[in-house]
């Protein structure tokens, strides 16, 4: 192969990324713990990893329902139905009816007319924002939102202004800079994935209104986690009226793979034939389907299960902050640890670790610098005694690691 050709330049690049890697001070081993195989127990928070059993406390899966065997009995009769596979897309013989039911009973949980699901929340977010705006348009998106709603509004051609996370008045100040007269869409995350704070809605959507906007909200970790039965941030503020565009996933809360768009029956229909992600790629399995399906008739069943997080969520939080650890903002199942630099969120994950828990670090450029933390999240499946014991593991780090006082 020829150095000075494409693929000379591709090592070079190669070697920077390298570089990086060794800057970091803890290189190989740092490597090693981001893409460490989890064995899981999926009835239980526990996974074992080199021969040991440790509690996880980072995991997506709020509704603790990956092992429920309602779930795994309905992704086993969709597949002994209908094949593992769909062979086409949803427009060209793709479609089977759980599709349809899912999409009906999604529409109908999160309050809107109608549904569409694509094969994942990435998939949804490029393509509903790439379709519906173009480079006439302006997005104005909170800083920390998901980067799939940033790689939308690249696909768009839009414009992308951001504003200050969860500041209403920020985004007012925003609102003047949009030059163009095309549409304004205001974005957030209902659930900040790495904070754990919720989008000052309310306040947002009075700006919006002000400006003529529309509202999209990722409800992505506000599913099954956020209002009274889980229905996500209009449920959590008692109103039906703060968001145009809801999106989602059906990999967090809802334990199957996919993602879902929802609004009016008019905007389904306009997404049907030009979402790209929905119009030329094949549609989403008949496990995952299924699965999405039976998990989410279990969150309307099971509103108890929403309860747990909230109650469970909001005992670890406090006492982690009695102890004098810092968890930023949060309000909800996910709850940083902030550590400050890359090195001290990776020490403390290894205490913790040594402690008996699972807790991933976040590190930079996924947040800002110095504010490098152990993400994690408080599930259905965690019970008090399984909360009490992540508890004392990540108080005891704490200690061990200088970040807070002996
Ligand atoms: N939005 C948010 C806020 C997310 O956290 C994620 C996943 N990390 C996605 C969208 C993408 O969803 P999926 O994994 O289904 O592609």
């Amino acid at each position: 192969m020829n150095a000075s050709g494409g693929w000379g330049r591709l090592e070079h690049r190669l070697d920077a990324i390298a570089r990086r890697m060794r800057s970091l001070e803890w290189g190989d081993e740092y490597r090693r713990a981001s893409f460490v195989p989890y064995d899981m127990e999926p009835d239980q928070p526990y996974v074992t990893v080199d021969g040991r059993r440790l509690l996880m406390m980072s995991s997506y899966s709020y509704l603790g329902l990956a092992g429920d065997q309602r779930v795994i009995e309905a992704a086993t009769t969709a597949v002994e139905h209908y094949g593992t596979g769909n062979h086409g897309v949803r427009a060209l013989a793709g479609t089977i009816p759980l599709h349809e039911e899912l999409e009906a009973e999604l529409a109908a949980f999160v309050g809107r007319e109608s549904a569409l699901v694509f094969t994942s929340g990435y998939a949804v977010n490029t393509g509903v924002i790439a379709s519906m705006f173009g480079p006439d348009d302006t997005l104005l998106v909170d800083k920390t939102v998901h980067a799939s709603l940033i790689d939308g509004a690249k696909l768009a051609g839009a414009t992308v202004i951001r504003w200050r996370h969860n500041d209403p008045e920020h985004l007012d100040r925003k609102m003047h800079e949009v030059q163009s007269t095309g549409l304004r869409v205001v974005v957030v995350d209902s659930v900040y994935s790495m904070d754990g704070d919720i989008a000052r809605l309310p306040e947002i959507r009075e700006v919006a209104d002000r400006w003529g906007a529309l509202v999209m909200a990722d409800e992505a970790h506000a599913l099954g986690v956020i209002g009274k039965t889980g229905r996500g941030i209009e449920e959590h503020y008692g109103r039906d009226d703060l968001v145009d565009v809801k999106v989602g996933t059906l990999s967090k809360g809802i334990p199957s793979m996919g993602g879902w768009v929802a609004g009016p029956e008019r905007l389904m229909l306009f997404l049907k034939y030009h979402a790209r992600p929905f119009l030329f790629s094949a549609a989403l399995g008949p496990a995952q389907a299924g699965a999405a399906l039976e998990a989410l008739r279990i969150l309307d069943q099971e509103p108890e299960r929403v309860t747990h997080i909230q109650r469970e969520s909001a005992r670890l939080r406090s006492t982690l902050v009695d102890a004098g650890i810092d968890v930023g903002q949060s309000e909800t199942a996910v709850i940083p640890i902030i550590c400050g630099s890359d090195g001290a969120a990776y020490d403390y994950a290894m205490a913790v670790k040594g402690a008996g828990v699972i807790g991933l670090p976040v590190l930079t450029p996924a947040v800002p610098n110095n504010l490098a933390r152990l993400r994690i999240s408080v599930t259905a499946r965690h019970s008090p005694a399984d909360v009490d014991l992540a508890a004392n593991a990540f108080r005891l780090a704490a200690y061990q690691t200088h970040l807070i006082a002996a």
